[in-house]
């Protein structure tokens, strides 16, 4: 299978995050995609599809808001990575919210996602390395390809940044096949958490069926989306999936929720799927609660590859740095068993 990635993905290094009162190190360390490099054959570069893909799936103020905010931060006399301390919740809006701080809290909702001058061109890479991978897919030579996408993008919404997530990498990939002409795409996501932003961009959306297995959001991020009485919205009634799972979930109930996801991806009749693959459903994840082997995820896999249809596979997360380019190989093998 080939593999797409660039290496201005890399630039993007916050130096710390705020978890449960404390800062500690970023976890959505740039390591771990030479974690996984070292594992895979040499990738594909990608090339440059312009912002006209980000934009049909991000508002024009979000977009401008990542490519200036860490410039403002600077400008206005702070130091370090730019981080929101103040949210508009229940507020009024208004369209002059033009203060570095108004601003952060506006475009981003937590406290994790650091904003550093580089993050913006890798999270515009991250995009490339995903479009040009579903390029790659419509030229029909193979059926699976891999976008090797860091930051990832699952938790990104159309004008909002979180969870280490900039742009929607497979959103943007689902709404791109579907400009270049296909009916239906299904997004599955296998993250150990929910896709809240990838859930938001299509909730009422008829040509887009999101199908996520994911911990149960009473007990993990991102807490307010993710239940399974989320079933999608107006023309999007009936496309959206969640399968919530408790902590401690090992790979033979996982199995069980994943075949209720197949079958109704099947039953949509997608033209193509992406998937939204994290690696932090493994039983030594520094964040997460699940409990997988590294011989479970060729299982997986080969489940997801018997729907037969033109598969996109987009990096989201994972943290064990020291077992991701394991899980990441066993996780592709199983495409082509
Ligand atoms: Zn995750």
């Amino acid at each position: 299978m080939d593999t797409f990635f660039d290496p201005r993905q890399t630039a993007h290094a916050p130096r710390q995050e705020l978890q449960n009162g404390a800062f500690v190190p970023y976890a959505e360390k740039p390591e771990r995609l030479d974690a996984i490099l070292s594992v895979l054959p040499t990738p594909l570069a990608p090339t440059d599809h312009g912002d006209g893909p980000l934009r049909a799936v991000h508002t024009s103020a979000y977009l401008d808001f990542l490519q200036s905010i860490s410039a403002q931060w600077k400008a206005e006399g702070r130091d370090g990575d730019a981080l929101p301390y103040v949210f508009p919740v229940n507020a009024p809006m208004h369209e002059d919210f033009d203060r570095v701080e108004a601003r952060l809290g506006r475009f981003c909702y937590d406290m994790g996602t650091p904003i550093t001058p580089q993050s913006w061109e890798s999270a515009y890479w991250s995009a490339q390395t995903a479009l040009s991978a579903l390029s790659h897919l419509s030229r029909g030579d193979d059926e699976h390809v891999f976008a090797l996408c860091r930051p990832p993008g699952h938790h990104a919404g159309a004008s909002y940044c979180g969870g280490y997530c900039f742009l929607n990498n497979a959103a943007i990939s689902a709404q791109a096949a579907l400009n270049a002409g296909a009916d239906r795409v299904a997004i599955l996501d296998v993250d150990y958490h929910h896709g809240n932003g990838t859930q938001d961009i299509f909730y009422e959306r008829a040509d887009v069926l999101v199908a996520s297995l994911h911990a149960d959001p009473r007990t993990d991020y991102p807490f307010y989306w993710g239940r399974a009485d989320e079933t999608g919205k107006a023309r999007g009634a009936g496309t959206t999936l969640n399968l919530p799972l408790p902590q401690g979930t090992r790979i033979d109930a996982y199995m069980a929720a994943l075949e209720t996801a197949l079958s109704t991806i099947e039953a949509f009749r997608a033209d193509t799927l992406i998937v939204s693959f994290g690696a932090d459903t493994y039983e030594n994840d520094p964040i997460s609660h699940f409990k997988f082997h590294m011989d479970d995820y060729s299982r997986l896999s080969a489940a997801i590859s018997r729907l037969s249809i033109p598969t996109l596979i987009v990096m989201e997360g994972g943290y064990a740095v020291d077992a991701i380019g394991g899980i990441v190989s066993g996780f592709l093998d199983g495409f082509a068993s």
